[in-house]
C-alpha cells in the first residue's frame, strides 16, 4: 500500500508540475501536503496514509542546509493545503519561498515542543540552535504527534484514520528506540566516541550517550580550515578515537583524510539529514535509524 501511495504521489507530482503557476492543485479528495525534506515526508506518509498526497521539497540524498528552491517548488507550495517544516533554523530558504508562492496554507513546525539543543562550544559554526532533532527517536514521537494534529486540523474528516496511523507508527518508534539503546549498550563506554562530517548527531549523542565530534560545524555550508583539520587530527590521536564515519550527503574526502592521518578506521556511512531513494539503505526514517545503529555497533562493538 505504501509503494502504491508513492507511485500515485509521483503521478500527482507530475500533474502539479504541469499545472500553470497559480492554479491550486486538487489531488482528488486527498489532502495536498508539502513537507520541506525527505524525513518529514516519510512521517507525513506514515500518518496520512491514503488520505494525503505528499510532496517533499528537498528530496532524497539532498542537503536541506544549502537548498535552493526551484520554480516547481514555488508551484508546489502555492498549491499546498498544508506545509510541514522542521523549524529550528533548518529551512532558512523557506520564508522567501513562501512569499514567492503567495502561499496561504498553514505552515506547521514539526519540532514544536522539543527543547532546542544549543551546540556545544567549538561545535557551532552557523546556527544558534541545532536543527537535527529527528536524530533522537523520542523527538520523532513529537514530530509525529505534531503532524497528526496538523492533519486532523486540516482534514477533520480523517481524524480517526490519522489517530490510528499515528498510534501504530508510535509503537514502531518505541520499538526502534529500544533497538538503538540495546545497540549502544553493546559498545564498551570508552569506545562510544566517533567522528562524523557535520554536527548532525547532537540530539542522538545527548539521548544515547555516543559522543560525536564533527570537524565541519553544525551546518554543511562551511569548510573546515587547515587549522581545524590539524586540531581534529590531534584530537583523534590523543583520544584514540576508534572510527570516523561518512555521511550520505557530504563530501567523503575530508573523512578519508582524517582516517589516513590518524589511523582511525572508516566505520561506514551514516545517514543524517536525508533519506535515500527506494533502493538505497535508508528509504524510510526507521530504515535510516536502524542502518545508523547497525553501522555504529559494527564498527565499535567487540
Ligand atoms: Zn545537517
Amino acid at each position: 500500500m505504501w509503494r502504491r501511495g508513492v507511485a500515485v504521489a509521483g503521478l500527482i507530482l507530475i500533474a502539479v508540475a504541469l499545472l500553470p503557476a497559480g492554479v491550486p492543485a486538487r489531488a482528488g479528495t486527498r489532502l495536498n501536503v508539502v513537507a520541506s525534506f525527505s524525513i518529514l515526508g516519510d512521517f507525513v506518509r506514515e500518518v496520512g496514509g491514503d488520505r494525503v498526497a505528499v510532496t517533499t521539497l528537498v528530496g532524497p540524498d539532498s542537503d536541506s542546509h544549502v537548498y535552493r528552491p526551484t520554480p516547481d517548488d514555488v508551484r508546489r507550495v502555492a498549491a499546498a493545503q498544508l506545509v510541514i517544516i522542521n523549524g529550528l533554523g533548518l529551512e532558512g530558504w523557506l520564508p522567501r519561498l513562501v512569499a514567492a508562492a503567495g502561499a496561504h496554507a498553514p505552515i506547521v513546525t514539526a519540532t514544536s515542543g522539543i527543547a532546542p539543543r544549543r551546540p556545544a562550544p567549538g561545535e557551532d559554526r552557523s546556527h544558534d540552535v541545532d536543527p537535527h532533532a529527528w536524530q533522537a527517536v523520542p523527538n520523532a514521537r513529537t514530530y509525529v504527534t505534531n503532524i497528526r494534529d496538523a492533519l486532523v486540523t486540516a482534514d477533520p474528516g480523517g481524524a480517526a484514520v490519522y489517530q490510528a496511523n499515528a498510534q501504530a507508527y508510535l509503537v514502531r518508534l518505541d520499538s526502534l528506540d529500544r533497538e538503538v539503546r540495546a545497540g549502544v549498550a553493546r559498545i564498551p563506554p570508552p569506545r562510544r566516541r566517533v567522528i562524523s562530517t557535520h554536527d548532525a548527531f547532537g540530539y542522538f549523542a545527548d539521548t544515547y550517550g555516543i559522543a560525536f565530534i564533527a570537524p565541519q560545524g553544525v551546518s554543511t555550508d562551511s569548510e573546515p580550515s587547515a587549522g581545524d583539520l590539524a586540531a581534529i587530527v590531534r584530537q583523534v590521536k590523543a583520544e584514540a578515537i576508534p572510527a570516523v564515519f561518512l555521511e550520505n550527503m557530504s563530501d567523503p574526502r575530508l573523512m578519508r583524510r582524517i582516517a589516513a592521518e590518524t589511523g582511525a578506521r572508516i566505520g561506514g556511512t551514516l545517514y543524517s539529514d536525508s533519506l535515500t531513494g527506494e533502493n538505497g539503505a535508508a528509504p524510510t526514517y526507521i530504515d535510516m535509524v536502524r542502518h545508523n545503529i547497525k553501522t555504529l555497533t559494527d564498527a565499535l562493538a567487540p
